[in-house]
């Protein structure tokens, strides 16, 4: 699928123009859905990619980045991805996949120093 901001990485040895439409993060729980992506050779970091997200969200890394076809069943995509992607004209989904294609969001929860540790 086409990237359709991948002219914003200026600094990147090479600008990433395609990518598989959905990315996984192996340290983290929703999918996202890239809109730009780049390879960058640093000294002092070696080689990796960087992406940006429809939501805003960057990651940059290497082997725990995975860009892939379509989510499992049980993972759940970026809902601010997915409301981004299709305002700026960009398939949904379930359009992609063929299929129903769960969206959510991470919800902080405050625990309050003062009443105490949650789970101990
Ligand atoms: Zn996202």
């Amino acid at each position: 699928m086409k990237l359709i901001d991948s002219n914003k990485r200026t600094n990147a040895a090479t600008n990433f123009t395609e990518s598989a439409p959905f990315l996984r993060n192996h340290r983290a729980i929703l999918i996202h859905r890239p809109v730009s992506a780049g390879l960058y050779e640093l000294k002092s970091f070696g080689s990796h990619i960087a992406v940006k997200c429809f939501c805003g969200a960057t990651f940059s890394g290497t082997h725990q980045l995975e860009f892939v076809n379509e989510p499992n069943e049980d993972e759940v995509v970026c809902n601010a991805c997915e409301q981004r992607a299709i305002m700026r004209g960009m398939p949904s989904s379930e359009e992609i996949v063929g299929r129903h294609v769960h969206t959510g969001k991470m919800v902080l929860k405050m625990i309050c120093s003062h009443e105490g540790r949650e789970g101990v």
